[in-house]
């Protein structure tokens, strides 16, 4: 009997993510892919992510539908949290400065912040000393993520689920079906029923483009996740990597800056 088959290209968050949810939902799952769980490399970007969460808007239909995912995914992180805090995602404060902004505006509903869990406006004594340049502050809860530990994790537990991991460089989305066939022994009765993309740049998808930043990781803890937007329009970030990963703290942002030295 033919078995229905999913391959998918990429192993970082979202191709790891969609192998374990797809796999629990009863489909057989192929991941195929230039790096996995444990490498590193300049293009393979989960393993240096934060990561955190922070709202953003939704103005227009695209953004919407964003913002349903992001639900969906803290809906997701929330419970894993909960279950099983070994993945490395964990639930903390948010605080959010910035220095050009009004409560009026930013609290429309399109702006994208008001109904996360916990938000309220922060009183101005909240403020850290010596900001004297913070026009408002907010806080919410936010997920954050160990992403070296969450990669491993997810590759773990698709395993367990039935999972088949294929290390390979594909030229284009049509070359995985070949690959699939040459290196999946239980190939010969599958019904492919999608390949999914989720290689990120990896082939040079128009809509997928690269911001360059600078971040360093330190062994410091904290327990929440700080962002500030300064009136230049440049943000700087402390996010904490649960179970021990020390703390991120940054950073530039460069869109489509992508030269590497
Ligand atoms: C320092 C830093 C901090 C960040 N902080 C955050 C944060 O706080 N919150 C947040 O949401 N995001 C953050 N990001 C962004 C986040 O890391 C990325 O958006 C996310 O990891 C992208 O995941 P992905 O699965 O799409 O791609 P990737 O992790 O890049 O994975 C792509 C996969 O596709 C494979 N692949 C690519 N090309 C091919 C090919 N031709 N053939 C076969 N396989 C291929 C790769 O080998 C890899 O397995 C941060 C990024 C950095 C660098």
């Amino acid at each position: 009997m033919s078995k229905s088959h999913v391959i998918i290209v990429g192993a970082g968050v979202l191709g790891l993510s969609c192998a374990v949810q797809l796999s629990r939902s009863g489909h057989s799952i192929t991941v195929i892919a230039r790096d996995l769980p444990g490498d590193s490399h300049i293009d393979y970007a989960s393993p240096w992510a934060g990561a955190h969460f922070r709202p953003s808007p939704a103005k227009t239909p695209a953004e919407e539908l964003e913002q349903q995912l992001m639900r969906d995914t803290y809906s997701e992180l929330e419970v894993l949290a909960k279950q099983h805090p070994e993945s490395g995602v964990k639930i903390v404060p948010a605080i959010e400065y910035f220095d050009s902004a009004d409560a009026k505006s930013f609290l429309a509903k399109e702006n994208g912040y008001i109904d996360w869990p916990d938000f309220r406006i922060l009183k101005s004594e909240e403020y850290p000393a010596h900001h004297d340049s913070i026009q408002l502050g907010v806080t919410y809860r936010s997920w954050v993520l160990n992403s070296p530990v969450y990669l491993q994790w997810c590759r773990k537990q698709a395993e367990e689920q039935g999972v088949q991991f294929v290390r390979a460089n594909v030229a284009s989305m049509d070359e995985a079906v070949p690959v699939f066939q040459q290196r999946v022994q239980e190939c010969e009765n599958s019904d492919i029923r999608a390949v999914i993309n989720a290689t990120g740049r990896g082939l040079n998808d128009p809509d997928s483009f690269p911001s360059r930043g600078q971040f360093i990781i330190v062994s410091n803890q904290c327990d929440k996740t700080i962002s500030h937007h300064w009136a230049d329009d440049s943000s700087t970030v402390i996010i904490p990597r649960p179970l021990g990963g020390g703390t991120v703290i940054g950073g530039t942002k460069e869109p489509n800056n992508c030269i590497y030295v």
